[in-house]
């Protein structure tokens, strides 16, 4: 199927709370700049809509043909990554921005994008049943969830880490909390491990990460457990209240989450990722400069 979509509204750049900078050598499009769902990349993006695409032989890319609009999973309340500002209705993040590229490079511009939040225990579900196009949340590839859905990328690696109270002692090991309650999101590889390996460790649940956040703050738990890269937001969102601690416990490889056997879609953010220039590193430098991540873009594990 063959399709042609011209360049997005040309914008002026605005500037984001994490953005940095913002170069890039060819025509910037503002993606925020006419409409769509309130969303904002907040500042100049480095990728351009593509047109003429096609890839013949991909269930999820006619159906967004046929519908003139994408349909992307993500989170709402992880600064840095996956975050809506409710009252400007900006969305910003690393993972947003990451959604948008894959987006633009099948020729959808911002006003042509539908963000929908899923929370982590969910994320499986909301693909299979086709409820949106493809995931871009902190979501973990494993055996486990590559039994219902396909992942492309890896485009980020953390690993699980620890955010305490900002005047709790130093923590190195996950069995520092042993007889304490430690908090995290339900249907996360995080809790899992918790469950899975610390039976000491008494485990509280939320939907969301930013349910946990608030526990800790009022002294309900005492500690978060999630992804260092997304503690790592919560930290700068209330630096006065809560710091993260210790090291990387795991190994967290983030992949898009597609539907099952579309190989031709996995393919085509594949090969994005892998021929994309300096795309994810802007990317990266926009929405994460600032935070003390220090990450590179993986190799695409084309499994
Ligand atoms: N990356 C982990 C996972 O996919 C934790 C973060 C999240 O819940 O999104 O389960």
């Amino acid at each position: 199927m063959r399709r042609t979509r011209t360049l997005a509204g040309i914008g002026i750049a605005t500037v984001a709370l994490f953005a940095l900078t913002a170069c890039n050598s060819g025509t910037p499009s503002d993606p925020g700049g006419d409409g769509g769902d309130g969303g904002d990349a907040g500042s100049s993006t480095p990728w351009e809509v593509a047109t003429d695409v096609s890839l013949d032989g991909s269930p999820t890319f006619d159906a967004m043909v046929e519908r003139d609009g994408v349909i992307i999973g993500v989170k709402e309340d992880q600064p840095g990554l996956g975050y809506l500002d409710v009252t400007s209705g900006d969305r910003t993040g690393f993972d947003v921005d990451i959604a948008r590229w894959i987006a633009a490079s099948l020729g959808f511009d911002e006003d042509q994008i539908e963000f929908k939040p899923i929370a982590s225990a969910n994320r499986e579900q909301a693909i299979v049943n086709g409820d949106i196009d493809y995931y871009v949340g902190t979501y973990s590839i494993n055996d486990k969830r590559k039994e219902q859905i396909d992942f492309a990328g890896p485009y980020f690696v953390t690993g699980q880490g620890l955010l305490v109270a900002k005047d709790a002692p130093e923590a190195t090991k996950l069995e520092d909390f042993n007889g304490k309650t430690v908090c995290s999101a339900t249907g996360s590889t995080p809790i899992q491990n918790i469950k899975a390996n610390f039976p000491d460790i008494k485990t509280q649940e939320y939907d969301l990460y930013s349910a946990c956040v608030e526990d800790l703050i009022s002294g309900k738990v005492d500690a978060v457990t999630t992804d260092q890269a997304i503690l790592i937001g919560y930290a700068a969102q209330y630096p006065d209240d809560v710091k993260v601690t210790g090291g990387l416990f795991t190994e967290e490889r983030y992949g898009v989450g597609l539907p099952k056997g579309d190989d031709v879609l996995r393919d085509h953010i594949n090969t994005l990722f892998t021929d994309g220039g300096d795309v994810w590193q802007q990317i990266f430098d926009n929405n994460l400069g600032d935070s003390g991540i220090q990450v590179e873009q993986p190799a695409v594990d084309a499994y």
